[in-house]
């Protein structure tokens, strides 16, 4: 069996005005679908960041994928990695390193080969599962889980659906803790959901701390909280928030990248434990990749890692990572940005065979419509708040080509090409507004 088709499918999808500390979402999410074809007919499909960058890095790698058995894949990401090192060393321009403090996923060139490499290795699982017959999961060693729980992921967001105007904006604005509430009453009734996750850093700590405490009434400690500032705030305000929140974040909850870098991390750490509260910190900005997790460990900065096969480079790379973490007595999570139903099937899939899947994944998913999902058969359907593996082949989805279609025409017809939240919020919100940190 060899890789004889590589296609590159290009979309938009319709994203509404959801804010973090990065800034706004912009009325589109770029994604890239890959289709790989083998000689013998089978087709396999990933989902990964879109714009010309990550297709540009695909379409670079093309003549090395053609001819390829799709099995052999631990050479083909020692070679790629080998290549980006020669390239890289001693590349100290981009600002944060690998970290994503300033650069958002998706945008770090120091993480380019991973987040290639993972779009490739995820088509030849789902066409390793489709030659064997069994479930991605099954391929990476078996399901230790049929059903894979999700969280409420919780924006703050101005009105508006995203996209045209026509996309209905079905949670509404939401920019107070009562507004809050009712769009986590809303998507928990809408999935099932079990967790709920906030992202924070957006406005005034106090009103932060005021929306997880009414949360918290609302829902009853049976339902984990976890709120994650990407960064904003400085290790005072991160340790007075943790202090704010002993309660409510207690119990199967995080504090996630409440401050920049593992430094500052490890001192909130540090001075949690003095007051005795044993909130863990969780991160996907100051822990990128396998490296980052050893010194993370040995500062105590960080007790959950986030994982995210889109960047960690694959499925595989989340499985050692699960394994690293258990090793180290640290607990892991799954990170998300906006996505379809192939990127959801991914996560389901290394999610159901990683023993060490210590909370419920994030997924940005209720943020997307049926309108755009380019899935046969339409949106994945949760149950109680699970996403439950399919016993069929591969990642047990198939795409509908009129819907990829219609998504690739929404992408030639916009300009968007690059994520860019800071220049959104400028456009909309703010025509000052900078991305300061820590802001609080
Ligand atoms: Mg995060």
């Amino acid at each position: 069996m060899k890789i004889s088709e590589l296609k590159l499918h290009s979309i938009a999808i319709a994203d509404p005005p959801l804010r973090s500390s990065y800034g706004l979402h912009a009325p589109w999410a770029l994604r890239t679908i890959v289709e790989l074809e083998t000689d013998d007919g089978i087709r396999g499909v990933s989902e990964t960041y879109g714009g010309e960058e990550p297709r540009a890095a695909l379409e670079a790698i093309r003549n090395r994928l053609m001819g390829m058995d799709p099995f052999l894949l631990t050479g083909l990401l020692r070679d790629m990695s080998r290549d980006a090192d020669a390239l890289t060393e001693g590349n100290t321009s981009v600002p944060g390193g690998r970290s994503q403090t300033w650069l958002v996923p998706g945008e770090n060139p120091l993480d380019q080969t991973t987040r290639t490499f993972a779009a490739v290795e995820i088509a030849c699982l789902d066409i390793i599962g489709k030659a064997a017959g069994r479930p991605v999961c099954d391929i990476l060693g078996g399901r230790v889980r049929d059903r894979v729980p999700f969280s409420a992921y919780l924006f703050y967001k101005h009105a508006g659906g995203g996209g045209n105007s026509d996309y209905p904006d079905e949670y509404g604005e939401v920019l107070t803790p009562d507004a809050v509430v009712r769009e986590c009453r809303q998507m928990v009734r809408q999935y099932g959901f079990r967790e709920i996750k906030v992202k924070g850093g957006v406005l005034e700590p106090a009103i932060e701390i005021e929306s997880i405490r009414t949360l918290r009434s609302e829902f009853g400690p049976e339902m984990p909280l976890r709120i994650d500032p990407n960064c904003a705030w400085s290790s005072d305000t991160s340790v007075h928030v943790a202090e704010s929140l002993r309660e409510e974040l207690s119990g199967g909850g995080y504090l996630e990248d409440p401050c920049p870098g593992l430094d500052g991390m490890a001192e909130v750490r540090r001075r949690l434990l003095d007051c005795d509260i044993q909130t863990p910190l969780a991160s996907n900005v100051a822990v990128t990749c396998l490296a980052d997790v050893p010194r993370a460990r040995q500062l105590d900065a960080v007790q959950i890692v986030l994982s995210d096969p889109h960047y960690w480079g694959g499925l595989r790379q989340v499985q050692l990572l699960s394994h690293l973490c258990s090793v180290l007595g640290m607990g892991l999570s799954m990170h998300s940005n906006s996505h379809l139903g192939v990127s959801l099937m991914a996560m389901a899939h290394v999610a159901a065979a990683s023993p060490n899947l210590t909370f419920a994944c994030d997924t940005h998913y209720p943020w997307q419509t049926e309108r755009d999902e380019i899935v046969a058969g339409g949106r994945i359907q949760f149950e109680n708040g699970c996403v439950p593996i399919p016993d069929r082949p591969g990642l047990g989805v198939e795409l509908d080509y009129d819907q990829l279609a219609r998504g690739r025409e929404r992408y030639e017809k916009i300009a968007f090409r690059k994520r860019d939240d800071e220049a959104e919020m400028r456009k909309h919100v703010d025509p000052g507004w900078k991305r300061i940190l820590p802001r609080w």
